[in-house]
């Protein structure tokens, strides 16, 4: 059963959880127990069906077929490696690449998966409504939840990107999504701005009502839904078997893990792992410039009041972590009163503060740091220079702050580094690492190009097509505007 992080609904199925995406009085579904779990009986199983095995323990409601269809999308071939999620080692440390997917990103994992988890939560909630999932995106989660939702019968997905704030690429990708089902609009305004409105309209009492009198339920593709979270749960498993299988580890020896975090979604995945009996030494958060996260460890002030940057990994430019909450909650030992006080302090006010007590148990649970734009372009240099590895610039945050890490604590721990896009999704900013600054504006196709005869690495399908495809979504809002847009569907 699911629980709500600030203790405002009675406990709910995961049927009810996954088809609500967020508790609608606002809050967060979480497990009501982390089942603690043996890895090792997970040694022969190959992908799918460790992924069956994990999620069947969170699923308890959902028929058995649906989780094995779910799961099947792993060994279908939409997944561009047989091992759709392999850890690349390199000596002492490891790239899990989470970007083989459909649009070469790590949101595919989860978001192949959720339209089955979705679609028969409604089915078993014994509902003929039409789901209507409404998506904020920073860049990677836009496209992944089209790609998962396109022509789901009984689903239509609304889609919401900061104009300004994606690459071209990234951009391209969801604009020319075909699919009968599919809204795509640029906001005129940062992500945070999208998925504050997004929140708010799941917030209000009298949306929902519009809605459920047309039949219509609302739910949610960002990793706010637990049908988001939970299949990332399992390559962190996944990395720690891969580890043990190329004896980089003994058997039973913690690891420690680095992600370049956003949304928080990712690292929280690895920290819920790790509590059901993964042996993970260190979680390390990396942030980008947008380091609201690393200051919150420094001091245990969060504050979203401060300048928003665009950076060249513009799937972390977030500056309210949704899925902190959770964290929180876990740490407070799910005290639903002090979060629920926390973030309605940050919806009004931006800003929170958590006591000593708090702080000091959040920094025995994770490490954080952040890295500087320049020094995001130089590890993409030196990496490629000292490994022949290419690195995209969120993967690049992450690798940066493991280093600083690693010098500063001497902590020589087997390591996994997520890497969590490929680097052609951004080719510019790569080649600019690369080659400098002639490559900075130019081409995006060409880029592309440009960069696969550079590092001898193929074209991801997904981007390699993009160049003749047609823009199909034009439809642009100012933010104060997305509830009303909306609206129109109800
Ligand atoms: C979404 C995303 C992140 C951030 O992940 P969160 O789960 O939001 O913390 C990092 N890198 C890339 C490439 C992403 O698409």
């Amino acid at each position: 059963m699911y629980i709500s992080t600030r203790g405002n609904i009675e406990k709910q199925t995961s049927a009810e959880a996954i088809a609500l995406g967020m508790v609608p009085y606002g809050g967060l579904f979480v497990p009501d127990s982390i089942p603690s779990v043996n890895w090792q009986e997970y040694k022969d199983l190959d992908y799918s069906n460790l992924a069956l095995r994990i999620m069947k323990l969170f699923l308890t409601d959902l028929p058995d077929e649906t989780i094995k269809n779910a799961v099947s999308v792993y060994g279908d071939g939409r997944f561009d490696t047989q091992n759709p999620v392999p850890l690349v080692d390199v000596g002492t440390y490891g790239f899990l690449e989470l970007w083989h997917g459909p649009t070469a990103a790590f949101k595919d994992i989860a978001l192949q998966v959720l339209p089955y988890l979705l679609t028969s939560s409604i089915r078993t909630l014994g509902l003929d409504s039409e789901v209507l999932i409404l998506t904020a995106t920073s860049g990677d989660t836009g496209k992944a939840a089209l790609e998962g939702f396109k022509d789901v019968p009984g689903t239509r997905i609304v889609v919401f990107y900061p104009a300004a704030g994606v690459s071209h690429i990234q951009e391209l990708q969801m604009t020319t999504t075909r699919g009968q089902n599919t809204h795509v609009v640029a906001v005129n305004g940062n992500f945070d701005q999208c998925q504050t409105a997004v929140k708010k309209i799941f917030g209000s009492e009298e949306i929902r009502k519009k809605f459920s009198e047309s039949n219509i339920i609302l739910s949610s593709a960002n990793s706010i839904n637990w049908g988001r979270l939970l299949p990332q749960i399992v390559y962190y498993f996944w990395a720690y078997l891969q580890a043990v299988a190329q004896n980089k580890i003994g058997s039973g020896e913690e690891i420690n893990v680095v992600v370049p975090t956003g949304n928080f979604g990712n690292i929280l995945a690895a920290y819920y792992a790790k509590r059901m009996g993964l042996p993970i030494a260190n979680l390390i958060c990396a942030s980008n410039k947008n380091n609201v996260l690393a200051d919150f460890f420094n001091s245990g002030i969060y504050n979203s009041n401060r300048p928003f940057y665009l950076t060249y990994s513009p799937s972390m430019d977030i500056l309210i972590s949704s899925n902190f909450e959770r964290f929180i909650f876990e740490i407070t030992d799910r005290d639903e009163e002090k979060v629920s006080k926390l973030f309605s302090n940050l919806a009004t006010d931006g800003i929170f503060e958590v006591d000593s007590e708090t702080l000091e148990k959040c920094r025995q649970n994770m490490i954080a740091g952040w890295a500087q734009e320049s020094s995001v372009l130089e590890s993409i240099d030196r990496v490629y220079k000292d490994l022949g590895y290419v690195l995209d610039p969120h993967t690049a945050v992450g690798w940066r702050v493991y280093m600083d890490y690693r010098e500063k604590s001497g902590d020589n721990t087997y390591t996994v580094i997520t890497s969590t896009a490929s680097p052609f999704k951004f080719a510019n900013s790569v080649l600019l690492a690369l080659k400098g600054d002639d490559y900075k504006n130019s081409d995006p196709w060409q880029a592309l190009n440009t960069l696969s005869d550079l590092i001898e690495w193929k074209i991801p399908a997904g981007l390699k097509n993009l160049q003749s495809m047609t823009i199909r979504h034009t439809d642009k809002c100012e933010p104060e505007k997305i509830p009303s847009y909306i609206l129109a569907f109800a």
